[in-house]
């Protein structure tokens, strides 16, 4: 960055440039005429050395990284074209200039110091306006990029949620939902039931017939699942061919019964349909659950894995509930 001339002896038109656009360019010709211009080579750093400045191009154009004209402090790069500023805000609050700014091609560039852009605006209220207005755009445009992330930040919070081969929620979700939904049950006196859900002899159905049909059983499993629930029931991928159902403001008698008409209904589904070849079906055990006083999300867990394992003793395809259901 080496300075070519001033702006006085330079061939540049002042009306060109943004910041001028309508304002009182004799007044604003007299300030700039001792500014610098620079040549910056394609690639070179626009030097600020820390210091609050103003840049206009003149010829080329820069790559501005960082947060000086979006706001963000982060990867966004903006390009300034001639006629272009970058720096305002660094001037008007007096910060340093934090963004990386250099040349993408070989460029020309105004530069303004601080004390200079103070006296164009107490100068001219055509300036005042035009910085405002600037300034004002930029507020918006960085806006609009914070809602466009944080958009995407939920978009990609809820993807992390789900599981990719059912569409069901998944672990992360539980371990973030259940305590959740346990404290409130516990706060409200409602009841909160589980159902812990695992697919029959899936290790042989796996054998049988592939594991392909066998993604396509959890599929039809989970499908089932989400099919036959109420919208504030949620259905979770817990692991492998584990599913768990949950049920706020169930009763454990009004759970057993939901989960007789799951068992029923994973029983009857129908995991494809090919005519050449018997049709495979799947069975499930169900273990049913309900918040006890003082329980915690792992007790209640825990309590319907042990009505699971019941329900796989008992000879599978059944439900069991917790021992104090009966
Ligand atoms: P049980 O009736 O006692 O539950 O027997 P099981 O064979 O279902 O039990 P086990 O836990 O031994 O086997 C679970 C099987 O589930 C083994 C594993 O290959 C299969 N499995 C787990 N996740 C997936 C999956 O995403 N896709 C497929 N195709 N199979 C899965
Ligand atoms: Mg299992
Ligand atoms: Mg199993």
């Amino acid at each position: 960055m080496k300075q070519i001339s001033t702006f006085g002896a330079s061939p540049y038109n002042i009306g060109d440039l943004q910041l001028f656009r309508d304002a009182d360019t004799a007044v604003a010709a007299r300030l700039l005429g001792n500014s610098p211009v620079v040549g910056v080579g394609q690639g070179q750093p626009v030097a600020n050395g820390g210091r609050a400045r103003l840049y206009i191009v003149l010829r080329g154009a820069l790559s501005v990284a960082g947060d000086t004209r979006s706001g963000l402090a982060d990867g966004t790069i903006s390009k300034v074209l001639p006629g272009e500023s970058v720096g305002e805000q660094s001037v008007l609050d007096e910060e340093a200039n934090l963004a990386a700014i250099t040349a993408l091609e070989d460029s020309e560039v105004l530069v303004i110091e601080a004390e200079t852009v103070w006296k164009l605006i107490e100068a001219s209220n055509g300036i005042a306006r035009n910085l405002l207005r600037l300034l004002s755009f930029r507020i918006r445009a960085a806006n609009a990029q914070l809602r466009r992330r944080q958009k995407l930040g939920e978009f990609y919070r809820q993807m992390s949620m789900i599981d990719g081969l059912t569409g069901l929620y998944n672990r992360a979700w539980l371990n973030d939902l259940l305590p959740e939904m346990v404290a409130t049950a516990h706060g409200t006196g409602r009841p909160l039931s589980l159902i812990m859900i695992d697919l029959d002899h899936f290790k042989k159905f796996n054998d049988t017939h592939g594991h392909l049909a066998g993604d396509q059983a959890l599929r039809a499993a989970a499908q089932v699942l989400s099919g036959a629930l109420r919208p504030s029931d949620c259905a979770v991928r817990y692991g492998g061919e584990e599913m768990m159902v949950l049920l706020p403001d169930t009763s454990d008698k009004v759970a057993v019964v939901v989960a007789e008409r799951l068992c029923e209904r994973i029983r009857q589904a129908v995991v494809f349909r090919d005519t050449r070849a018997p049709m495979p079906h799947i069975t499930a055990s169900l273990g049913v659950a309900s918040l006890a006083p003082g329980q915690d999300d792992h007790g209640l867990i825990a309590t319907a894995d042990a009505a699971l394992y019941r329900a796989k003793d008992g000879g599978r395809d059944r439900v069991a509930a917790q021992e104090s259901l009966f």
